[in-house]
């Protein structure tokens, strides 16, 4: 029986563009929708932007403009983004909506007749300038435990220390500078420990994966906390009933969006809203990213039941994307835009890419960009349009574009290939989006073997009808891969099932054999990538945003390597060294070419630090030299060595020095 299923996507903020590490959520939601719906179940995929709060008012304060047209316009290029990666929710809208009040107002009154709700003083920063109150990352200044400056408010981004923006020395507010007051206010409280008991139970049942449940527990361990829900103006969002003027802090109307989109749904349509959100008939799935679980694994279902409302079936938590093993980065033209990836790139390249590494699990998804390219060239060009382009074309030209019947060589391959059906399915069902991706991409090469067996393009000269066997053979196969694709590769599916001259395809099509078929003019599926697509791309990722400051940043903490024993550290030979000269290199404007004394022979050595140091800055320099490191040869020359900075490159590099005192070639202990 066909299942009802209803699913959601985090919703964006509405301050800012799409970019390729939003799209691992969008992407392997959407993949998973558009399996269910070829299983054919009836499966809706809503989501929103996410408009209310201070970034987005202070953004559009800074452009000039409302905060209505600027999540108006927002809304809009998120809207053609997704378009363009195949992005397919069944509606797509906006936290600020009539629904999303309405549902908002309603779900705060029940909370507040569950009692759930309290009041309570809080004191907070207060800009006299700006006339509003400062959220902890609105306030700047000095760290109290290190006294490195320009920190935010919660949290210092050297030593990691976190405390209340009062605590700073000599605060400021971020958007004008001037020194904020206190002030006390009287908050709304959502009493989330009353639903420790009921969360406890959910998460045990299977509520999320098992990485997830085990940092929940962490935080059941650490007690749960009131959460403060409302926010002073001047606040863009919904006011808070019978208050002149406090609002709903966005995280609270923020998921409330979901339920919002489905009943904007519904009404346009006129289904009945209630059966299909709080029916039974009807699983509901979140998918999230793991920067969020704390909002969705315990606030969000903790609204839900204390307002009467059910909660999901399952939240799917997912990890970040890296880009060449690293956070995405400005400097390095990583953090890239959807809009600028499409100018270089087709979507259904990054679709399959993300779709062969993701699996059930929070990890981080790397995206290396040479991996890229040799995976695109290799399986999507090299395997599964090479097969259709070895078979398509020849059909049409010298054999009638008719399809014969399979032989039982023919009819071998096929079955195998059909046989791997219910491992495919169990794999995209189970979101182990990878190892279907595996899996197709082994039949793929079982089908090409099969040409490469029978040699069309010889037997074409002497045996036609036995020519037509084999490309029967083959085109069947590309019928299969092709259904097993589908929900990767959308806009594939569409010119095969065009040049196959069949309907839709589904997953109950497998059984089916096309044979004594006409089909259509083959037409080009995949072309390969240029490598210099990829660099052009970063490049122009790069010049379209690395002026712009970025206002709201998670702090960044990288978690320790795992432990190693002194004997391991005991094989890095670090030396002090003395940098005798540096010049630029010819054709790399990243690189520098340093000379340096280690006490012996000379060395000389390449280093990728030249946007943030000049060739005269870096003379008669002492550095640490790392010794033994095998050199490199480099198209610039040989690299021996290299000196050790922090940074995330480009003009964020800082050199490490030592203290006054030391001679080159001492040892680093
Ligand atoms: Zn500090
Ligand atoms: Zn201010």
């Amino acid at each position: 029986m066909a299942r009802k299923i209803i699913v959601t996507s985090a919703l964006p903020y509405a301050n800012g563009p799409i970019h390729i590490g939003h799209l691992v959520e969008y992407l392997q939601t959407d993949i998973w929708v558009r399996f269910h719906k070829m299983c054919g179940n009836q499966c809706l995929y809503f989501c929103a932007d996410d408009t209310h709060g201070t970034p987005i008012m202070i953004s559009a304060r800074a452009a000039g403009i409302s905060p209505e047209k600027m999540i108006e316009q927002m809304h809009k290029e998120h809207v053609a983004d997704f378009d363009s990666f195949y992005i397919e929710f069944d509606n797509y809208y906006t936290t600020h909506s009539p629904e999303n009040k309405y549902l908002s107002e309603l779900i705060f009154s029940r909370l507040n007749e569950a009692g759930s709700i309290i009041k309570r003083d809080v004191e907070q920063t207060y800009c006299e300038v700006c006339k509003m109150s400062l959220p902890d990352r609105f306030v700047r200044g000095t760290c109290p435990r290190c006294k490195a400056e320009d920190q935010y408010g919660d949290s210092c981004e050297v030593c990691s220390a976190t405390y209340e923006p009062r605590e700073l020395i000599n605060p400021y507010c971020a958007t004008c500078g001037t020194p904020p007051a206190l002030k006390t206010s009287q908050h709304y409280f959502f009493k989330l420990a009353d639903y420790e008991q009921k969360l406890r139970e959910l998460i045990t049942g299977g509520h999320t994966q098992k990485s997830v449940a085990n940092k929940l527990d962490e935080w059941f361990k650490a007690g749960l906390k009131d959460w403060d829900i409302s926010r002073d103006g001047p606040y863009f969002g919904f006011k808070i009933p019978g208050e002149e003027d406090k609002y709903f802090y966005v995280w609270l109307d923020a998921p409330i969006g979901y339920i919002a989109s489905a009943k904007n749904y519904c009404d346009k349509i006129s289904l009945d809203f209630e059966q299909l959100w709080n029916g039974s008939q009807y699983e509901l799935y979140h998918f999230i990213g793991k920067d969020i679980m704390y909002f969705h694994a315990l606030f969000w279902p903790a609204m839900l039941m204390g307002a009467g409302f059910k909660t999901a079936n399952k939240l799917f938590v997912h990890g970040f994307l890296t880009v060449n093993g690293e956070k995405m980065s400005k400097s390095r033209g990583t953090f890239i835009n959807a809009k600028t990836y499409l100018k270089h790139l087709d979507p259904e390249f990054l679709r399959y890419y993300y779709a062969s590494k993701l699996t059930d699990g929070i990890d981080d998804i790397d995206l290396s960009t040479e991996d890229f390219i040799n995976k695109t060239n290799a399986d999507l060009v090299g395997k599964f349009a090479n097969l259709a382009s070895r078979s398509g074309p020849m059909l049409v030209e010298k054999l009638d574009a008719r399809l014969g019947q399979l032989d039982q060589r023919g009819a071998e391959l096929i079955n195998k290939l059909t046989a791997e059906r219910q491992n495919i399915i169990d794999n995209y069902e189970n979101l182990k989006l990878a190892g279907a991706v595996r899996t197709i991409s082994a039949l793929a090469d079982e089908a090409n073997r099969y040409v490469e067996q029978n040699q069309p393009w010889t037997t074409v000269k002497t045996d036609l009808e036995k020519t037509r066997t084999t490309l029967t053979a083959v085109i069947n196969a590309v019928r299969i891969l092709t259904i097993y694709l589908k929900p990767i590769l959308p806009k594939y599916a569409e010119k095969v099932e065009r040049f196959l001259n069949v309907g839709q395809l589904n997953f109950r099509d497998l059984e089916m054999r096309l044979e004594n078929h006409k089909i259509n003019v083959f037409e080009r599926l995949f072309e390969r990538i240029d490598r210099r697509q990829v660099d052009a791309m970063m490049e122009e990722s790069k010049q379209t945003q690395s002026a712009k400051p970025a206002p709201v940043q998670a702090p960044s903490s990288e978690a320790f390597k795992p432990e190693c024993s002194i004997e391991d550290f005991g094989k890095i030979d670090l030396r002090i060294a003395k940098v005798l000269k540096a010049d630029k290199v010819e054709g790399a404007d990243k690189l520098l070419r340093l000379e340096l004394d280690v006490g012996g022979p000379r060395k000389t050595c390449l280093a990728a630090i030249a946007q943030a140091y000049s060739p005269e800055e870096l003379t008669n320099r002492t550095v640490i030299y790392f010794a033994n490191l095998k050199p490199r040869q480099m198209k610039f020359g040989l690299s021996e060595g290299m000196i050790l900075a922090v940074g995330t490159g480009g003009k964020d590099v800082h050199i490490l020095t030592a203290d006054p005192g030391v001679k080159p070639g001492q040892k680093v202990l």
